[in-house]
């Protein structure tokens, strides 16, 4: 086992997510003995984390299971948990509201359990999302303005930020909530808008897809770029004490510039004749506008994202065409075995 410079131990659910595997490659950076949570499959999906397998350990949960978060928590001995596992995907929270709610809302309860009964004083990260204000109530969110949220997963994580609160003030444990606003980077699943749009750019300019097609194009959000968020997320745990901030880069962008952007990342103008809107896509309830004030995060914490929307937007386009290439590549050279 390799012993940490810091001596820190770090717990990190959704390890195999976005998120979690860029948290972990942060938290080895700085010195950290890192666990994850990685739930069973049929098919493991490994890929963000091949990168960090040898220095990593990984624990067998599900945020659906009490005795198995309670065996993670004994076995890893973190001084830091970081819950970033969720059913993260608001589309299929409208047709699976009740998994939904039990990984997304109740499974925050079971690893709170856990880390109160097994945790010795562990510090808690709470994955909380701007879709808790939904139809808002004020622009730009802060930590005070109040939750409207318009799906079953902007539900479930409201009971979540509030299952914190409540174990904070109950139990004196040391338990934040990041109020983070959309996050994108070419690890994001391939099902979240952001993406299939830098996928389906890249596809058709490589000329493997005609049309990209989309339920909106009017929607608006406050998008950053992940790693910056999850070094928020360690920073948060680092304070002198716990408390609820928003990560947010306080400007918001509609899906038409993201779309614009990334067909003008790969040289295409007319834009507009590629893209479908399908009445498919759209949701019961929508979320028009998201917008974030960063400020308490700046103030407090010294937190700064500095990628700027456009950077955002080539970055993932840019990954999608060389992943794409990548696979032709392999595909012509298994041709000529
Ligand atoms: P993601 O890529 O979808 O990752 C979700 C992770 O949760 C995956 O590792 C997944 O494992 C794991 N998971 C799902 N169900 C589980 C279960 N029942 N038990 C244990 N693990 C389970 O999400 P992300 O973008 O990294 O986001 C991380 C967290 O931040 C999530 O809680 C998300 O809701 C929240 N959030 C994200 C954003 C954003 O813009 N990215 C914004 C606000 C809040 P598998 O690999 O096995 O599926």
């Amino acid at each position: 086992m390799c012993v940490s410079q810091t001596g820190k131990r770090a717990l990190v659910t959704g390890i195999t997510g976005q998120d979690g595997s860029y948290l972990a490659e942060q938290l080895l950076q700085k010195g950290y003995e890192v666990y994850g949570l990685v739930r069973r499959l049929s098919t493991p999906s490994t890929h963000n984390i091949d990168g960090i397998a040898d220095r990593i350990q990984l624990l067998d949960g599900d945020l659906h299971d009490q005795a198995s978060l309670d065996r993670a928590v004994k076995v890893a001995e973190p001084d830091e948990v970081y819950n970033l596992a969720a059913q993260s995907f608001v589309g299929v929270s409208f047709s699976q509201p009740v998994v939904t709610g039990e990984v997304t809302g109740l499974g925050v309860v079971r690893l709170l359990e856990a880390v109160r009964s097994h945790g010795d004083g562990a510090r808690y990260y709470q994955a909380a999302s701007s879709e808790m204000f939904g139809k808002v109530v004020e622009s730009p969110q802060t930590e005070k303005t109040k939750f409207y949220p318009r799906s079953p997963y902007g539900v479930a994580k409201v009971y979540a930020y509030w299952a914190c609160i409540n174990y904070r003030e109950s139990y004196g444990m040391f338990i934040s909530n990041g109020i983070l606003y959309n996050h994108e980077s070419p690890r994001r699943g391939i099902e979240f808008l952001t993406r299939k749009v830098s996928d389906g750019v890249a596809r058709i300019k490589l000329g493997l897809l005609d049309k990209l097609r989309l339920g909106t194009l009017d929607t608006q959000r406050d998008w950053g770029y992940a790693p910056e968020y999850t070094d928020l997320m360690w920073r948060v745990l680092q304070h002198t004490k716990p408390d609820d901030f928003i990560g947010a880069t306080g400007a918001s962008h509609s899906v038409r510039e993201f779309v614009e952007m990334a067909f003008r990342a790969v040289g295409i103008s007319e834009w507009e004749t590629h893209v479908v809107l399908d009445p498919k896509f759209a949701r019961p309830a929508e979320v028009d506008r998201l917008c974030g004030d960063p400020t308490k995060a700046k103030e407090v914490l010294g937190w700064t994202p500095t990628t700027s929307f456009e950077q955002l937007v080539e970055t993932m386009v840019k990954a999608d065409l060389a992943r794409y290439a990548g696979l032709r590549h392999r595909n012509a050279d298994a041709g000529s075995l």
